[in-house]
């Protein structure tokens, strides 16, 4: 099973909240000064069902269920449940299950649960958590944690899952 993050690996949500504030810190991983519930809130929930697909994003998804079961694992509130299964159809991303892990400790212990071979998150910290249960991280590439060797833009990404190329380039 793979485990798939959503904002800022799937969708460009980062992009959305720098429109909304755009004295926002892009160099940090969480891109506007909101909290998490905020995303619950009718504005949250609107900015998400308005959210793009990073490209190569949803190629990389089929490419990925071709192999192993999708488990879409998210640190969204689960109030964005309706808003988070419909961006999905709409967009065409592959079946999986949806799971809501408010924490990056709680994707670590999602990922022993579902015994997640692979999984593919932004988040530094969320790699981290993953990394330490024994789980392979792949990191769509952002400024905040483009150190990461495993990070690399959606189109290398989908290279090296579809076993072409490695991910990192100092390991060509
Ligand atoms: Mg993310």
């Amino acid at each position: 099973m793979i485990a798939l993050d959503i904002d800022n690996t799937l969708a460009a949500t980062n992009p959305a909240l720098w429109r909304m504030f755009p004295d926002a810190d892009r160099a940090r991983c969480h891109g506007a000064p909101v909290p998490p519930a905020w995303f619950g809130t009718e504005s949250g929930r609107r900015l998400l069902a308005e959210l793009r697909p990073l490209r190569g994003a949803r190629r990389a998804a089929c490419l990925l269920a071709r192999r192993a079961r999708l488990v879409y694992v998210t640190s969204r509130p689960p109030a964005t449940v309706a808003e988070t299964w419909a961006w999905l159809r709409r967009f065409r991303f592959p079946c999986g299950l949806l799971v809501f892990a408010g924490s990056s400790a709680a994707k670590a212990r999602w990922a022993e649960l579902l015994r997640i071979e692979l999984a593919i998150d932004d988040d530094p910290a969320a790699a981290a958590a993953y990394r330490a249960v024994g789980v392979r991280c792949l990191l769509p590439r952002w400024r905040y944690n483009a150190d990461d060797p495993e990070a690399a833009p959606w189109p290398r990404l989908c290279q090296a899952i579809d076993g072409r190329t490695p991910v990192s380039r100092r390991s060509l």
